[in-house]
């Protein structure tokens, strides 16, 4: 471990073996960027990025096993015991011609070049044991000030990369900084650039911005006027009043306000995002002047599924949020068997996310009947664990009745066979005293054929 004033550098011995090469050989070597940052805010940093003034074909000769990752651009991994780390020739970027990529890079000697290129202060310090840490742009006083600031002209480096205003709103909400005002300013003028970048990028950003600890920043993203970019649903819901007994928040504000109140999991706060995604447009005002939202949870799942397809999601991903989404009104009565046919509706694997996202539903309403919605959420859970302990058949594959029993019963083949299945099930779901086969026959075969 190495110390630099307060702060801890716990560089991997893979990384410090790279420096040290590097070094022997006459050459500049730093870690650089995100992880410099880390260690001075005392997280644990998830990549350690080198940056040095050898160049690719050097860095290959001193290395013995490395992958040539983004050579043209001078990263080249090398690979380590402990791990593999990219290592970057110090370098300039050329110029932007479509607001994301530089057209060229060219490499250069200087690491105050290198830092400049960078996009934040926080993001542009580098380390080294010799040196200590390079902080050209001020990038610890911003850190103590709690700042996101741009590197050099905010203005220009937006107009260059418009990925890096997704980074702006990432970072702000992963360390609960605001966003220095200049930096906004330019943020604000260059949103519409959002457009050029693609829908994966955007992902990514935003599915760190929701689950960082602060996912109620995208507050900020839509009053800097950049939700309307890539999740333009969100908008409307802002401004969307709910005048009802169960609300205290607009839609949009309870949809922020949800997300606060579940755990950082990816599905679980995609499905508070989007719960409610669908309201606006299912809203109407009774004579009493009280808003009702009917028809919103299949309104909002609908969306969902577009928008999550949108933003490029993987199925398994659309899949789960949307099976959450589409039953997180579901009510059941205080039965077993009603606890049955719930888990069986939303999937008995998301049952239990299901009551997380009820709770945070809750929490994120008036405050009208919420001891009363919390003891339900227990009810039911209490419910579903003695289901789950007695192992209480919930599909096809754990009746005791199989498609070949009925065949060998004189069951024609067919679609019919699955529906005498299907009724079967039923009927367990009901009463698991029934998942016996001479009873199943019995009753749903043998006597309809006599
Ligand atoms: P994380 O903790 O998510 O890894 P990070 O800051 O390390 O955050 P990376 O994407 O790993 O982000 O990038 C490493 C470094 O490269 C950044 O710290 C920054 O210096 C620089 N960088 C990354 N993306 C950009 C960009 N779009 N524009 C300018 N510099 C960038
Ligand atoms: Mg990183």
């Amino acid at each position: 471990m190495r110390e630099c004033g307060n702060w801890k550098f716990h560089i991997p011995s893979g990384a410090g073996r790279i420096l040290d090469t590097l070094h022997e050989a006459g050459f500049e070597a730093y870690i650089v960027g995100g992880c410099v940052r880390d260690c001075i805010l005392g997280r644990t940093p998830t990549d350690w990025d080198i940056t040095t003034s050898a160049s690719p074909q050097k860095m290959k000769q001193l290395f013995r096993k490395t992958v040539d990752t983004g050579i043209q651009h001078g990263t080249v991994t090398v690979l380590m015991p402990d791990g593999q780390y990219e290592v970057t020739t110090y370098r300039v970027d050329g110029e932007y011609l479509d607001g994301r990529h530089p057209e060229e890079v060219t490499f250069t000697a200087s690491l105050t070049e290198d830092l400049k290129r960078r996009d934040f202060t926080i993001n542009a310090m580098a380390y080294s044991e010799e040196t200590g840490v390079i902080d050209e742009f001020d990038g610890i006083g911003d850190i103590r000030r709690k700042m996101i600031r741009a590197v050099g002209n905010a203005d220009r480096r937006f107009s260059e990369d418009a990925l890096r205003i997704m980074r702006a709103l990432r970072f702000s909400a992963q360390l609960d900084y605001s966003i220095e005002e200049k930096t906004r300013e330019a943020i604000t003028r260059f949103a519409p650039r959002l457009s050029l970048v693609s829908a994966e990028r955007i992902r990514t950003e935003l599915e760190k911005t929701i689950c960082s600890d602060h996912p109620e920043r995208l507050r900020d993203a839509y009053m800097l006027g950049l939700t309307k970019y890539f999740l333009p649903e969100f908008d409307v819901c802002m401004s969307c009043a709910q005048n009802n007994p169960h609300h205290r928040y607009t839609v949009g504000e309870h949809i922020l306000h949800a997300m606060q109140a579940v755990r950082a999991d990816k599905v679980l706060r995609l499905t508070m995002l989007l719960h409610d995604i669908g309201k606006p447009s299912c809203k109407t005002t009774d004579a009493e002047g009280i808003d009702h939202f009917h028809g919103h949870v299949n309104k909002s799942a609908e969306m969902a599924g577009r928008i999550l397809k949108r933003l490029r999601y993987d199925n398994a991903t659309i899949d789960t949020v949307v099976r959450l989404v589409s039953c997180h009104d579901m009510y059941m009565e205080n039965t077993e068997s009603a606890v049955r046919f719930g888990m069986v509706r939303v999937g008995p694997e998301l049952f239990l996310p299901l009551m997380e996202v009820k709770l945070a539903d809750g929490a994120a309403q008036s405050s009208y009947r919420i001891g009363m919605k919390r003891r339900q959420v227990d009810t039911w859970i209490r419910l579903y664990r003695e289901i789950i302990r007695r192992g209480d058949c919930l599909d096809l594959k754990h009746l005791a009745v199989t498609g070949k029993d009925l065949i060998a019963a004189g069951v024609p083949r067919g679609p019919e066979l699955g529906t005498v299945l299907k009724r079967m099930l039923q009927d367990v779901l009901q009463e698991p005293s029934h998942n016996e086969k001479t009873y199943l026959m019995n009753r749903y075969v043998l006597r309809e054929n006599l």
